[in-house]
C-alpha cells in the first residue's frame, strides 16, 4: 500500500494554502467543508477569495511565500502557477514533517486528496495513488449513482442512536443483528422518502421491539423502454423490492433489472389479449402491502400520464398504506427524443397537448377544435385504433390536410420504427407500415424537422449525410 487512507478531522484546525487562483479556490472550497480555519498566502487573489475574507470565512495574507508562515499550521496546500514556489512550500514543510500538498504535482506530496463521494458523515474516498486520476474519477462516477443521496441523512440518525443501542443491547453480536435488521425495515424507506420522523419513531419501535414490518407501494414509472431511461430512483424500488407489479409496457430489459429473488407479477398484457381488470389491480396491491411486503408498481412511462396511477393510490389511502411515486420519462418526451422530434420549438410550435385516443366509455370526446388549432404539437398516446377518427375529426375542426405527422412504433428500444406523413394520410400510413402497439401519434409543425433531427439507430456519418441530403 503505497498511501494509507485517513480521514482528517479539520474543523477549526488552522490549514494554510498558498496560491489564490482558480486551482486554490478549489481546495480551498473543499478544506472549508471540512471546517478547516483557513489562512490564504498570495500576492494576487481571485476575488471569491477577498468575498469570503469579507464574511469572515478566510483570513487573506498579501506576501510571497515564506516557511515562517508555517508555523501553527496542521497542513498546508501550495497551489500556485509557479513550480519554483510550490518546490519551496514542498521543502519547508518536509523539514517541519509537516503534511503538505502540491496540487497536480505528487512527488512534491506526503499526503493526496482523494476524489470522494459526499454522504456526510458517509463519505467514501477513491485513490489510484496518483496512478490513474482520470480511472479514480471514473470510478467516483460510478460510485456517485449508486449510492444515494439519502445515505447521508440515513447515516446521521443511526450515529445518533448508537449509543442508546449499545446501552440496550449487550454484546457485538447482539448490535450487530439489531443493525441489518435495521438496514433492511422501513426505517431506509422513510428516510429516502424524506420523512425522518417518522424514520425515527420506527428506530425508536424496532429498539423497543414493537414494530411490525410494515408494507408500502412505490407507484414507480419505468419510462418508454431503454433501461438506460431509468431514473436512479427508479431502479433503487425495483432493487429493494419484495414484489413487483408490472404491466406489458415495461420492456424485457428493464425487468431484468429488478432483484433476482423478487416475485413478478404481470398484471396487464397486450389489446386484445387477456389483461387484469384494473379493480383487480387495485386489491392485489392493497392486499400485497398488507401482507407487509415491498410492492414496486412498475409502470411504462410516467405513472401519471394515462397511467392511472391517481387510481392505484386512490386505493391505499382508506388503508393507511404509505406510498411513494417516482416519476418517469413519458412515452412523448421519450419517443419524440429518440425519434428526432422537438416537441416544441420556437419557431413551429408554441404548445405541446398530450392526448388520450382512448376515450371514457361515455363516449366524451375531446374538444378537438383546441386540438386542431396551428402551431401546436399533440402527442397522442392511445391512439392507433382511433387513428382514422382522429384523423377526421382533427381536419373537420379545422387542422390543415398537410400538418406533418409522425407515428413511432416502441420508440426508444432497439426495434424502434418511425413514420411520417401529412394528417391526411395517417390512417392509411398506419396500416400500410402495420405499425404495432406500442405507438404514439404525433401531429404538427414540428415534425418537419424529424429528417434532420433523426439520430437513434444512425450512425453519425449516416445522420449527417442525411443532413447534407436535405439541404440539396
Ligand atoms: N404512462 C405511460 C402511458 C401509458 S398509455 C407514459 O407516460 O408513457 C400507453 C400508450 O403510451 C401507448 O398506447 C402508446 O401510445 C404510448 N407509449 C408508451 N410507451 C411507448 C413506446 N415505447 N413507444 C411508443 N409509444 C409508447
Amino acid at each position: 500500500m503505497q498511501y494509507l487512507p485517513i480521514f482528517a478531522q479539520l474543523q477549526q484546525r488552522p490549514v494554510l494554502l498558498v496560491g489564490a487562483g482558480h486551482v486554490a479556490l478549489r481546495k480551498a472550497n473543499t478544506l472549508l467543508s471540512a471546517g478547516a480555519r483557513l489562512t490564504v498566502v498570495a500576492t494576487d487573489f481571485h476575488s471569491d477569495f477577498v468575498a469570503w475574507q469579507q464574511q469572515g470565512k478566510v483570513q487573506l495574507l498579501h506576501a510571497e511565500f515564506h516557511p515562517a508562515q508555517l508555523d501553527g499550521h496542521f497542513l498546508v496546500v501550495a497551489a500556485t502557477d509557479d513550480d519554483a514556489v510550490n518546490h519551496a512550500v514542498f521543502q519547508a514543510a518536509e523539514a517541519r514533517q509537516m503534511l503538505v500538498n502540491t496540487v497536480d504535482d505528487q512527488p512534491n506530496c506526503s499526503f493526496i486528496f482523494p476524489a470522494i463521494i459526499d454522504r456526510s458523515p458517509l463519505l467514501v474516498a477513491v485513490s489510484s495513488g496518483g496512478a490513474a486520476p482520470v480511472l479514480a474519477r471514473r470510478i467516483r462516477e460510478k460510485l456517485e449513482t449508486l449510492l444515494p443521496q439519502h445515505l447521508g441523512p440515513l447515516t446521521q440518525l443511526v450515529g445518533n442512536f448508537r449509543a442508546a443501542v449499545k446501552q440496550k443491547l449487550d454484546g457485538f453480536a447482539a448490535r450487530r443483528q439489531f443493525w441489518e435488521k435495521v438496514f433492511n425495515s422501513s426505517v431506509v424507506r422513510e428516510v429516502q422518502a424524506g420523512r425522518l420522523d417518522q424514520a425515527q419513531q420506527q428506530l425508536e419501535q424496532l429498539l423497543t421491539n414493537e414494530q411490525p414490518e410494515q408494507g408500502e407501494v412505490w407507484l414507480v414509472g419505468a419510462g418508454p423502454g431503454d433501461p438506460e431511461l431509468l431514473t436512479l430512483k427508479a431502479l433503487q424500488c425495483m432493487q429493494q423490492a419484495d414484489v413487483v407489479v408490472y404491466d406489458y409496457l415495461v420492456s424485457e430489459p428493464i425487468l431484468q433489472l429488478v432483484r433476482r429473488d423478487a416475485e413478478l407479477i404481470c398484471v396487464g398484457k397486450k389489446a386484445g389479449a387477456h389483461s387484469v381488470a384494473q379493480e383487480d389491480t387495485n386489491n392485489l396491491l392493497v392486499s400485497l402491502a398488507l401482507s407487509g411486503k415491498k410492492v414496486c408498481r412498475l409502470k411504462g412511462g410516467d405513472p401519471f400520464i394515462f397511467g392511472r396511477g391517481a387510481e392505484e393510490i386512490e386505493v391505499l389511502l382508506p388503508h393507511g398504506i404509505a406510498f411513494q411515486v417516482v416519476p418517469g420519462i413519458t412515452a412523448a418526451a421519450g419517443c419524440a427524443a429518440y425519434a428526432g422530434i422537438a416537441l416544441t420549438h420556437r419557431d413551429y410550435a408554441q404548445t405541446v397537448q398530450f392526448v388520450t385516443g382512448h376515450c371514457r366509455k361515455d363516449g366524451t370526446e375531446p374538444d378537438w377544435s383546441s386540438l386542431a388549432k396551428p402551431n401546436q404539437t399533440l402527442a397522442i398516446y392511445m391512439g392507433l385504433m382511433k387513428a382514422e377518427h382522429i384523423q377526421q375529426q382533427l381536419l373537420q375542426a379545422g387542422r390543415a390536410a398537410q400538418t406533418p405527422v409522425a407515428i413511432i412504433e416502441n420508440g426508444t428500444r432497439p426495434e424502434q420504427r418511425v413514420f411520417t406523413g401529412q394528417l391526411a394520410e395517417l390512417a392509411a400510413l398506419i396500416e400500410q407500415q402495420q405499425v404495432q402497439s406500442p405507438a404514439l401519434l404525433i401531429v404538427g409543425e414540428v415534425v418537419a424537422l424529424q429528417s434532420q433531427l433523426a439520430w437513434f439507430g444512425k450512425s453519425t456519418s449516416q445522420a449527417a449525410s442525411q443532413a447534407l441530403l436535405n439541404q440539396l
